[in-house]
């Protein structure tokens, strides 16, 4: 037979005394919030990218965009490396490195940096 603690009836006192310490919280939780989203390494990114990108910089080269019609693909700095059945666009004036970071996208407004394509 378990020994019970002092005062605590052996009939009812364990199960009752575990009941009350279950419903009650540890601390005030305050206002319930639903969690935050969360977003993936890819989604994070991209967003930060549309906001430099609507408040008139360049993602990659962190320069002023030119604010004309012309865009990344058409710059001679743009530079494409083929992996596997891919092609990664890459800013030639920036350091590249091998992750998704450093992309650029063919379509992107052109920075200050941009020279025309000599083809
Ligand atoms: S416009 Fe040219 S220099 Fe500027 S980020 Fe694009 S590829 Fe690089």
């Amino acid at each position: 037979m378990r020994e019970q603690p002092p005062g605590e009836d052996a009939s009812e006192g364990g199960p009752q005394l575990t009941a009350q310490w279950e419903d009650q919280a540890l601390f005030d939780a305050g206002p319930t919030t639903p969690p935050p989203l969360k977003v993936g390494e890819d989604a994070a990114r991209t967003a930060r990218r549309r906001a430099l990108l609507a408040s008139g910089w360049h993602p990659t080269s962190g320069r002023k965009l030119r604010g004309d019609d012309e865009v990344c693909g058409t710059c001679a700095h743009c530079v494409g490396f083929r992996r596997h059945t891919r092609t990664y666009w890459k800013c030639a004036k920036v350091a590249m490195t091998r992750g998704a970071a450093t992309d650029v996208r063919l379509s992107w407004p052109a920075c200050v940096l941009w020279e025309k394509e000599e083809r």
